[in-house]
């Protein structure tokens, strides 16, 4: 495979980059380096502010067809917008709405419900929740126990899910019920989508050690669910869940952003002296910031491959690479974080 990019995607990456330079003129102190704050009201705010900011320019769904809202943008295309967004660390998209089950909906829903639901996503109008976590069904999620039950034209939910994150800011849920449960499994569920103002949801929050509230309980009494907003076929809701594999999920905006992190690391190294030289004049400090570009470089090769696999219509090999590099980014984000500690000391 060829890693230039073309002129023309040359300067459509120069175009991101300007904007996301602007965007982040707005951002409010600490937006950069606070978790907690991005998930205050007033980070919202400005996460909600900027979706529609890059809505209006149509860039938000850039990829996707253009009768719900997209721009029939090529994957490459948006490979280099997630770059430029993830190292300017711009909110570029709801990544539960945009990423998840918008894609979702482009595969696998019917007609109606694309039609009702995608183009509020790609104006940034409505945002959605994933409930899928239950308390006894994490990584082993095909043991999950709440029941949806076909009663005429709807399904009657009860349940509990958790870790549901952004709940209390969502217009809408999907979900996994156990619609069968004769079944074992990863059979016998069904895929949902719920409007969180339906009656007999009631969402509890469960705010981080720092105080954010990204996560809450959500729980699920005798709510109405009309047989219109299912998924897919009934009991089927396993396969729905993986139909995410078509939409650009490289990653690349997590490398890219690992890398923002790494060069601001550098430049607090020549910075910061010890014993009167600076810590990038440090053998031991320098070998550990190479070995981290270095991988981080590996990474975004492989989002690139992704998103080149997922051109030339390999979808599945493009679904397993795409697994491979979230355990990657993941790990490689706790190796930076490690590595910036062990610079930093008592500081870190
Ligand atoms: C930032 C964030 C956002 C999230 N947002 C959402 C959301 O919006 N909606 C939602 O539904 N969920 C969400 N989750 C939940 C997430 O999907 C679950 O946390 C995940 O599935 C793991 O489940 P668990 O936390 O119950 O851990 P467990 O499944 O209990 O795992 C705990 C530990 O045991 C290990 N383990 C588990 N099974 C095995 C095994 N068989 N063999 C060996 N080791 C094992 C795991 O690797 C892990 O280290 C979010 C999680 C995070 C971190």
């Amino acid at each position: 495979m060829d890693f230039k990019l073309t002129p023309e995607q040359e300067a459509l990456r120069k175009e991101f980059e300007g904007y996301a330079e602007e965007l982040m003129k707005d951002a409010p102190p600490g937006w950069e380096t606070s978790m907690e704050f991005q998930y205050s009201d007033e980070g919202w705010e400005f996460t909600k502010r900027t979706h529609e900011r890059l809505a209006e320019k149509g860039w938000l769904v850039r990829h996707w067809p253009r009768e719900y809202g997209g721009m029939n943008a090529p994957i490459v295309e948006q490979l280099i917008y997630s770059e430029a967004m993830g190292y300017h660390r711009v909110p570029a998209g709801d990544i539960i709405s945009v990423g998840m089950i918008g894609p979702t909906l482009l595969a696998i829903g019917s007609e109606e419900q694309k039609q009702e639901h995608l183009p509020p996503i790609a104006r940034a109008e409505i945002y959605w929740c994933q409930g899928w976590s239950e308390p006894n069904a994490g990584s082993d999620l095909a043991c999950l126990v709440t029941r949806g039950v076909r009663v005429g034209d709807k399904y009657v939910v009860n349940g509990q899910k958790t870790w549901t994150s952004n709940a209390h800011h969502a217009d809408w849920c999907f979900m996994l019920a156990r619609t069968n449960p004769e079944e074992k499994r990863s059979r016998g569920l069904s895929f949902l989508l719920v409007d969180m103002k339906t009656h007999g949801i009631t969402i509890r929050p469960l705010c981080g050690m720092e105080g954010s509230h990204l996560f809450n309980e959500v729980y699920f009494d005798d709510v109405h669910v009309p047989v219109e907003n299912r998924v897919g076929e009934e009991n089927d809701g396993w396969r729905v869940t993986r139909a995410t594999m078509n939409f650009e999920r490289s990653g690349a905006n997590s490398f890219a952003g690992v890398r923002r992190s790494l060069d601001d690391l550098i430049a607090a190294c020549r910075e910061i002296e010890w014993y009167d030289k600076t810590l990038a004049d440090n053998p031991l400090i320098r070998h550990r910031l190479a070995q981290l570009s270095m991988e981080i470089e590996a990474g975004r090769a492989l989002a690139h491959r992704i998103a080149w696999s997922q051109e030339k219509g390999e979808f599945l090999q493009a679904a397993h690479l795409a697994s491979a590099s979230k355990v990657y980014a993941s790990e490689l984000s706790q190796r930076f974080s490690s590595i910036a500690c062990q610079v930093f000391g008592l500081y870190s």
